[in-house]
C-alpha cells in the first residue's frame, strides 16, 4: 500500500506530519531513531521535578506572532527573557555585550568617548554584529570591537566549532551582536516565550491525532531504498507515496560525496541541594578550556515550588562521529565553503527523486532557530500539499 512517511519528529517532521493529518486528512506515519518523540526540543523531568531539556537549552524568540499562535494550539506559553552572563578575565559581564560591558571593559572614563561615539555611529540600531565594529573605521571603535573578539569570540568560536573563527560562515558569526543599550535581554524580539509543561508535552499534542502513527526506535535508513532508475523511494520494498525527511542530508544518500561536518555535544551534569547555583539562567565560557557554557534548569522552570536542589549542564563541544559512544548526534550543521559545496553535490541528487521531500535543519544543512524552522516547515507544507493533490 502507497504510504505517506515522514522520517523524523523534531518541529519540521512533526508540523508536516500535522498538517497533512489534519488538513488533507491523509494518514501519517512518522519515524523516529530516538527513543522519544521532539528531535532536539526534548525535555523530561529529572528525578528531582526540574524540567531538563536533555539537549541543551532552547529559548522561543520571534517577531512573528504567526509562530506563537500556531504553538499556543499544542500548549500554553509563558514570557520569558532570556538572560546569559558571560565569564571573563574573572568577571561576570552581560552577553549580549551592551553599555554596561563597555564600562566593565574599559574602564569608566574610556567608556565615555567610546559610548558616545557608538551612540553617533549606530544610530537608531538595536543590535550591531560585532564583526561590524571590527571592521568600523573609527580606531575607538575597531579596536573595541577587536578586543571583544580576541576575549571571547575568538575561543568561544574555536571551541564550539573546532575550526577557527576566519573559516566558518559570516552568516554565522553574524549571529553574536552587540545591543547599542543597557538592554539585558540576549535577544532583542518582539516574542520570547517558553511552554508551561515544557516543549515534550507540547509535541505529545501536535502529534495527537487519529491519522497520526508514530513508531520509535526505527532507523528509517534501514527500511529505504532510493532507485534512481525511475526516480522514486521505496519502503521495505513497497513504494512509497511521499516521503518526508528531516535527517541528515548525506546519510540519506549513504554519504556518498562524502559525511558532511557538524558539531555534537557531551553535556555533563552536576547535581547540587542549593536552590541557586549560578548567577543567571545561563553562563558562557569563552575563555575556559574545553566547555563552551552551563545552563541551571530550575532557573527557566515555570514553576520550581515542587523542586529539590538544582542541577547545571555544562556543554563540551566535539566533532559528530555518528559510530561514537559519546557524540553521535548532529547538533550544529558547520557552515564553511567546503560544506557549502559538498551539500550542493547532494542537493543534486534530491531533485533525481519525484516523491522525496528534504526539510529541517539537518535535512537542509542549515543553522535554522526554531521560530524560523517552524515558519519554514508550515510553509513548505503548500509544497507537500500541491504534490499530493497532483497526484491523487
Ligand atoms: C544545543 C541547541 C540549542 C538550540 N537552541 C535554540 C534556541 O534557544 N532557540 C531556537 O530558536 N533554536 C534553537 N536551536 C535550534 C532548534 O533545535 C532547531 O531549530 C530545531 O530543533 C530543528 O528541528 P528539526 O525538526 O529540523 O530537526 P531535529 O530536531 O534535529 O529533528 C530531526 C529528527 O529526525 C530524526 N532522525 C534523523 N535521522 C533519522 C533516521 N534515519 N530515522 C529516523 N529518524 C531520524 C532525529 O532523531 C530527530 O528526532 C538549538 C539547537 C541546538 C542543537
Amino acid at each position: 500500500m502507497d504510504k505517506i512517511i515522514v522520517v523524523g519528529s523534531g518541529f519540521s517532521g512533526s508540523i508536516l506530519a500535522r498538517k497533512i493529518a489534519e488538513e488533507l486528512d491523509l494518514e501519517v506515519l512518522i519515524l523516529e531513531k530516538r527513543s522519544h518523540i521532539g528531535g532536539n526540543m526534548y525535555d523530561e523531568y529529572d528525578e528531582r521535578g526540574i524540567l531538563v531539556q536533555v539537549y541543551g537549552p532552547h529559548f522561543l524568540n520571534t517577531n512573528n506572532f504567526a509562530v506563537i499562535k500556531f504553538l499556543q494550539q499544542y500548549g500554553e506559553l509563558f514570557p520569558h527573557n532570556t538572560k546569559l552572563l558571560s565569564f571573563i578575565d574573572g568577571k561576570y559581564v552581560r552577553l549580549p555585550f551592551n553599555f554596561t560591558t563597555v564600562q566593565q571593559l574599559v574602564g569608566a572614563e574610556q567608556a565615555e568617548s567610546l559610548l558616545a561615539k557608538l551612540r553617533q555611529e549606530f544610530y537608531g540600531r538595536d543590535r550591531v554584529p560585532v564583526l561590524e565594529l571590527v571592521e568600523h573605521q573609527d580606531n575607538d571603535i575597531s579596536a573595541y570591537g577587536r578586543l571583544l573578539f580576541e576575549k571571547a569570540y575568538r575561543t568561544y568560536t574555536s571551541k564550539m566549532w573546532g575550526i577557527e573563527p576566519e573559516q566558518i560562515d559570516k552568516s554565522v558569526l553574524d549571529r553574536v551582536p552587540m545591543a547599542m543599550s543597557y538592554d539585558e535581554r540576549y535577544l532583542n524580539k518582539d516574542f520570547q516565550y517558553l511552554p508551561v509543561l515544557g516543549f515534550t508535552k507540547l509535541f505529545d499534542n501536535m502529534l495527537k491525532h487519529h491519522n497520526i502513527q508514530v513508531q520509535l526506535n526505527v532507523d528509517a535508513l534501514a527500511h529505504l531504498r532510493l532507485d534512481e532508475q525511475v526516480g522514486k523511494v521505496y519502503y521495505d520494498g513497497q513504494p512509497v507515496e511521499c516521503l518526508i525527511y528531516t535527517g541528515a542530508i548525506d546519510e540519506l544518500f549513504g554519504l556518498k560525496y562524502g559525511a558532511l561536518p557538524y558539531r555534537s555535544l557531551d553535556i555533563r551534569y552536576e547535581y547540587s541541594d542549593k536552590e541557586s547555583v549560578l548567577p543567571s539562567e545561563i553562563i558562557s565560557y569563552p575563555q575556559a578550556a574545553g566547555y563552551t557554557r552551563s545552563t541551571e534548569y530550575r532557573k527557566i522552570m515555570y514553576d520550581d515550588s515542587k523542586v529539590n536542589g538544582s542541577v547545571v549542564a555544562t556543554e563540551y563541544p566535539l566533532q559528530y562521529d555518528s559510530q561514537a559512544k559519546v557524540g553521535n548526534i548532529p547538533y550544529y550543521p558547520v557552515l564553511t565553503e567546503a560544506s557549502q559545496q559538498v551539500y550542493q553535490k547532494y542537493l543534486v541528487e534530491v531533485q533525481k527523486y519525484n516523491n522525496l521531500f528534504l526539510c529541517g535543519r539537518l535535512a537542509e544543512f542549515k543553522y535554522y532557530n526554531m521560530d524560523v524552522c517552524i515558519e519554514h516547515a508550515l510553509s513548505y507544507f503548500e509544497n507537500v500539499k500541491s504534490y499530493l493533490e497532483r497526484i491523487k
